[in-house]
């Protein structure tokens, strides 16, 4: 169907009080008589008003069938990413900390103003090389990244209690199909979370939140995932005393590679 191209004149023939009957009228036109494949133009009410009738008229190499024009989609690119979900506990003694690691924190970081998902708060996400996607070259990448961002030495990694691999998740754009690889990361700041932050670093690209402030709060729909995907991670396959309490220097894991 190709009657109204022009906004001007739909407004015209919408009536505002009764906008429904102009949107019901072209469902039943398009039901009825005007299918994407046979139109019934010689039946059609409309037809004087039809515009694809009337090129198809003027030039016989189109046809009524050939609108709307559909423009083909673009093959959406594809992305990878390596997602770390750093945990933070806070120093506490084993005895103080949560059991469940509700006293945890989770380090967010704000996506630019302006492109993809601008403004909106996220897990550390690195963008990957297609061929680099290997654990190995994913934690270096993340690392790197995290080295820039805070006061945490993650060559030699002293604060590092538990690194392990989550999964992937493959979020699809209009037109990226970005696949995010994601870990877990549990940090413990044995003298606090204050000297985590890099001087100079912009506190209003980075912050630190609670479990129950993940929760709440607006996330987009492929970030929500990875967090789904980590706590449900968490619950099938680590002990709550692994993570839920800060361990003791005999009780540390450390990073398997
Ligand atoms: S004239 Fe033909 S193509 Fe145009 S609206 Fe009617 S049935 Fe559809």
């Amino acid at each position: 169907m190709y009657i109204f191209y022009n906004r001007d004149l739909v407004g015209q023939m919408v009536d505002p009080l009764r906008p429904g009957d102009f949107n019901q009228a072209m469902m039943e036109l398009g039901a009825t008589l005007c299918s994407k494949t046979k139109p019934g133009c010689s039946q059609c009410p409309v037809s004087s008003h039809c515009q694809a009738l009337a090129l198809s008229r003027e030039k016989s190499s189109v046809q009524v069938t050939d609108f709307p024009r559909v423009v083909p989609k673009a093959k959406p690119r594809s992305d990878f990413a390596a997602v770390c979900v750093v945990q933070i506990a806070q120093g506490l003694e084993e005895e103080a900390a949560d059991p469940k690691g509700n006293d945890h924190l989770f380090l967010l970081i704000k996506r630019p103003e302006e492109g993809l998902l601008a403004g909106l708060w996220e897990f550390p996400l690195v963008l990957v090389d297609q061929g680099k996607t290997d654990l190995l070259n994913r934690r270096k990448a993340m690392d790197k990244y995290l080295s820039k961002l805070l006061s945490i030495d993650m060559v030699r990694k002293p604060d590092v209690i538990l690194r392990e691999d989550v999964g992937e998740h493959v979020h699809i754009f209009s037109h990226i199909r970005l696949t995010m690889h994601v870990e877990l990361m549990v940090i413990n700041l044995k003298d606090g979370v204050d000297r985590l932050c890099k001087k100079g670093a912009d506190s209003t690209k980075l912050k630190l939140v609670n479990e129950s402030c993940v929760e709440s709060m607006g996330l987009t729909s492929g970030i929500r995932k990875v967090y789904n995907m980590v706590r449900a991670f968490k619950e099938k396959s680590l002990a709550v005393s692994e993570i839920g309490h800060v361990p003791t220097r005999k009780r540390t894991r450390r990073l398997k590679r």
